[in-house]
């Protein structure tokens, strides 16, 4: 076993571990929980030594190194038997111009936060002949910083009926980042009210990505559906992206 493997198989044990514990202190079921590896910065080589360990969803923010990266994996699993699914999520500030590109190799975009990136995804989307899951990315900070993204919260049911109407999306549920220098419980506890409420009119859109290597028991205990880790995983990340 090369020395990184067996890094990352001892990371992603210990993750393992603490996911279900919270899971459990929280009284949910751990299979409600999807842990998306955040590879930003990290090599195709990480991302296929995690996948031959089991994990199979991989998240990344930036559309220039994910597709990059994406393409680098394929090749590199193109040489293994048996390899398993692998989904790509794209957890990054998406820009217009990009959507096209991020529909090619994403499954699941969970940074949609205005109206103009709807249509985007979704011609991309319809190029690949392929369904793309969409959540809604929320602001949960009242002076919402435009550099992290997120809608305001009264701006999220026309966004979602934008989405749940528009060819070859699936509208899948909402998505935010704690906001810094405050307790991520209470923010976290907005976005699941968020949640329900959008469940009325979209029942199907359950899903509520929550959660980063320093907040996911806040993000659990307040019902978070898909976490988002990367320190956790990989170590901590040489520049930040
Ligand atoms: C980098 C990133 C993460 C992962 O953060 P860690 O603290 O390394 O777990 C999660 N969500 C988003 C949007 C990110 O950009």
């Amino acid at each position: 076993m090369s020395d990184r493997r067996e890094q990352l198989a001892r990371a992603l044990a210990a993750l393992e571990r603490r996911v279900s514990t919270a899971a459990a202190a929280a009284g949910r079921d751990r299979r409600e929980l999807t842990v998306v590896a955040v590879s930003k910065t990290w090599p195709a080589s990480d991302v296929v030594l995690l996948h031959g360990l089991g994990q199979h969803d991989f998240g990344e923010n930036r559309d220039q190194e994910a597709r990059g990266k994406a393409a680098d994996v394929a090749s590199l699993l193109r040489a293994v038997a048996a390899p398993g699914p692998l989904r790509w999520h794209f957890i990054g500030q998406l820009q217009r111009n990009k959507a096209r590109s991020v529909a090619s190799y994403a499954s699941w975009v969970h940074s949609l936060d205005r109206p103009p990136l709807v249509p985007a995804l979704s011609r991309g989307a319809q190029a690949t002949g392929r369904e793309l899951t969409v959540l809604v990315q929320v602001s949960l900070d009242d002076d919402p910083d435009p550099g992290r993204g997120g809608a305001r919260p009264a701006d999220v049911p026309a966004l979602a009926d934008a989405v749940a109407t528009a060819p070859s999306l699936r509208l899948g549920g909402v998505m935010a980042v704690a906001p810094p220098h405050r307790p991520a419980r209470p923010a976290f506890a907005m976005l699941r009210d968020l949640s329900q409420r959008l469940r009325r009119d979209h029942p199907a859109a359950g899903a509520i990505s929550a959660g980063m290597s320093a907040d996911l028991e806040d993000a659990i205990a307040e019902g978070a559906t898909h976490l988002r880790l990367g320190t956790a995983l990989f170590g901590t990340r040489a520049r930040v992206p």
